[in-house]
Order: structure tokens, then sequence, then C-alpha cells
């Protein structure tokens, strides 16, 4: 008989992505994330990382993670709801809630782990949970552990969210809509007012993952539901620690009806051990920078605005994004994967997203700029993506 441990079934699928083309080995970094980075072995512009205001490797950052590991150690030797949860977790929460000016924050170990704690939480069986089909991952796999019915609409198409809404409304007790804030592929902002104005229609009540909005959109990065002056409107803001905010973490700001109910019921945080204290000492002094000052978002708004206006200049694909999210549409999937590599090549680290990511035939590179590249660096990109671009015949 055959030997299971030998996992041949696995094997076999392995081979298939192989056969696929598909099959791939990590890129190595080789020092802190940042504008400029060693990927294998290769010194490289990176516009590839949601790091969007060069927080990662910031000095003040740094410094407080070192400031908590040195007051409060490496690690917080429980779950919250034993002995895992310190000062600091709660001081992160307060100033959390105080800069998404919602009455409470609470915080996940990650934005995954939130949305995977959160749904299940504040829905049952008997809800219907309704969702945007362009919606992140981790809100697909969230919604699976809740015992909810799920639906979908269209993509930010507001007739198509209105007719689930008015076919579902007396069939179940709570409809939650889920959507994300920015659409992380193409980079548009979710339609909010007029989600919320649907939410309110119709009793339902509203969930915002704004994963690539916080740090982003908003007064000093403050998020989509700022951008559009909706606080208050919103039951349940979700943000991560993980990409503006340069760390790792998730949370979800709100009432503090939700904070009190998550704290008895989010099994992430019931099941897993909480942030550690470099983190948490790293994400407060993020907050406290973006509370004093708007010239990290500045500056990213600032270089997008510039990458974007000579990308376009040049001929290039850059699609509909709202956001620093700048795609460049290169259309078919080998030839979007061959321009990923000449950039490689030509010192540019800009990784290509293609089926199915994205749907077939809109193959893309994701370009990521961040407040901390200078000038220079995205001349010197630009310069890349114009070599390359006329070499391969996607421009000129
Ligand atoms: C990245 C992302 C997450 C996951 O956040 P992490 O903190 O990296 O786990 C969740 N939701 C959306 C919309 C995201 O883009």
């Amino acid at each position: 008989m055959e030997n299971v441990h030998e996992l041949k079934f696995l094997k076999e699928k392995i081979q298939q992505l192989k056969d696929q083309g598909v099959y791939r080995k990590l890129p190595v970094l080789q020092g802190p994330s940042d504008a400029e980075v060693m990927l294998n072995g290769k010194k490289v512009i990176n516009l590839s990382s949601n790091n969007y205001l060069g927080f990662a490797n910031h000095p003040r950052l740094k410094k407080a993670a070192i400031e908590a590991v040195e007051k409060y150690g490496a690690g917080t030797g429980a779950v919250r709801t034993i002995i895992g949860n310190m000062d600091i977790h709660e001081e992160l929460e307060k100033i959390l809630a105080e800069f998404k000016r919602e009455e409470a924050a609470f915080v996940y170990q990650s934005g995954f782990n939130c949305n995977a704690g959160t749904i299940q939480a504040i829905t049952e069986e008997g809800d219907l949970i309704v969702s945007d089909e362009l919606n992140h991952a981790s809100i697909i796999d969230g919604s699976r552990l809740s015992k909810a019915k799920k639906t979908i609409f269209k993509h930010s198409d507001m007739d198509s969210l209105e007719e689930v809404l008015k076919t579902n409304r007396d069939k179940y007790r709570n409809i939650l809509i889920i959507t994300d804030g920015v659409f992380s592929m193409d980079g548009d902002i979710a339609k909010l007012p007029e989600i919320v104005e649907l939410a309110e229609k119709y009793e339902a009540m509203t969930y915002v993952d704004d994963a690539h909005g916080s740090g982003v959109l908003g007064e000093s990065g403050r998020g989509t539901v700022d951008h559009f002056g909706l606080h208050g409107r919103i039951d349940f803001s979700i943000g991560t620690l993980s990409k503006a905010i340069g760390v790792l973490g998730g949370y979800v700001a709100g009432s503090n009806t939700m904070y009190e109910w998550l704290n008895h019921r989010a099994r992430p945080v019931l099941f897993s051990t909480s942030l550690p204290p470099a983190a948490v000492g790293a994400i407060i002094e993020a907050i406290k920078m973006l509370m004093e000052s708007t010239e990290y978002t500045d500056r990213l708004w600032d270089n997008a605005k510039y990458f974007k206006a000579k990308l376009g200049k040049l001929g290039f694909n850059t699609g509909h994004s709202q956001t620093p999210i700048t795609p460049v549409i290169i259309g078919e999937e080998s030839k979007t994967m061959e321009f990923s590599r000449e950039l490689f090549n030509n010192g540019v680290f800009v990784s290509g997203i293609v089926f199915p990511t994205v749907p077939r035939g809109t193959g893309r590179v994701r370009c990521m700029v961040t407040a901390a590249h200078t000038k220079e660096q995205l001349d010197r990109a630009v310069d890349a993506f114009e070599k390359v671009g006329n070499k391969m015949h996607i421009i000129g």
C-alpha cells in the first residue's frame, strides 16, 4: 500500500503548479523594508510594499519599540483575557479611538485576525452578510466562520446592492453590509456615502475594512470614513496596523457596546496571545506622529501624484485609481510577469499581479509609492519604466 506520509497528493498538486507556470520561490529581503532595499542580492527601488508612510523602518518607531521591550519584555505570556493584557494595550486602544474619532477601538494581532474574529462575533444564524464581490480574502474567510447567510453585490454597484437589500430585508433579522474602504488591486474608493444611505434606508449595519485607507485617506490618515465625513454612521470601522502604520496588528473602531461584546467573544483575542510590547510601543508612536502632523500623509500624496503623472505622460495605462495605489496595466499574464522581471533587472522591484488575483487579461504591476521615496528615486524608477516599456513595445 502507498505510504500516506509521503504526501503524494500534495506532490501532485505542486507538480500541477509547476506545469501551470505559477510555482515560485519567495523573494528574500536582506534588510529593512524601505524605499530602496536589498532583495535577492540586488539593490532595488521598492515599489511593492504597503509601507505607505515609511514607518516600517522609521527611527522614532524603532526607538519606541526598543523602549517598550526594555520596560515590558519580548512577549506578553498569555492571551488578553488571562494575563496578556498590558497597560500599553489599553493605551493603544485609547489613542486609536481618539485618532479614529470613535467611542472605542478593539485591537487584534492582525487585520486578517480582525476580520476572522469580528464578523463571526457580530452575526449569527438568521442574519445576512452582504459583501462587495471584490472584498479582501480575509473578509471572505471571516464570513465563512459566521453562521449567517452570505451574498454578494456587484463591485461598487449601488443598484445591485439595493436589489439585494430590497429582496432580503424581510427574510433576515440583521443585515451586515461589508466593503473594503479602498480596493487594493485598482486603488478605487468604496462609495461609502451611498452605501450608508442604503444601509439607513433598509436598516442594515455597515462594516468597512479600511486596510488601504488607514494612514492614507482622511485628515492625517484617519481613513475613508473620515475622508467622507461619515463618523457615527459606520457601525464597524476596521483598520490594519501592518500597512501604513508600519508594524503589525488590526483593530475595529466603533461604539462602546461593540467593544464590550468583542472583549468577551472575539475568538482571536480569547485564544491567541496578545501583540508583543515592541509592536504596541511602535504603533502608539506612529499614531502620535500622525496626530502631531500631516507631513507624512502630505508627502505620500505628493509622491503618488508625481509618479502617476510621469507614468501617464509616458503613455502607460494607470487605470482609475483614486489613491496612491498605482496599477500599470499590461494585460496578458506572461507579458506582465516579463515586464516585472525586466524592471527588476533595471533596478526596480514591482510585483506582477495576474489571474486569478485580477481578471484574466488585466495583468498589471502594482506600484506602491510611499512617503519615504525621494523624487530622485521616483525619477530613476520612471526611467526604468520608460526603458523597459519601450523595449517591450508597451509604450512609444
Ligand atoms: C491587507 C489587508 C488585510 C490584512 O491585514 P494584515 O494586518 O496584513 O493582516 C485585511 N483586509 C484588507 C482589505 C487588506 O488589504
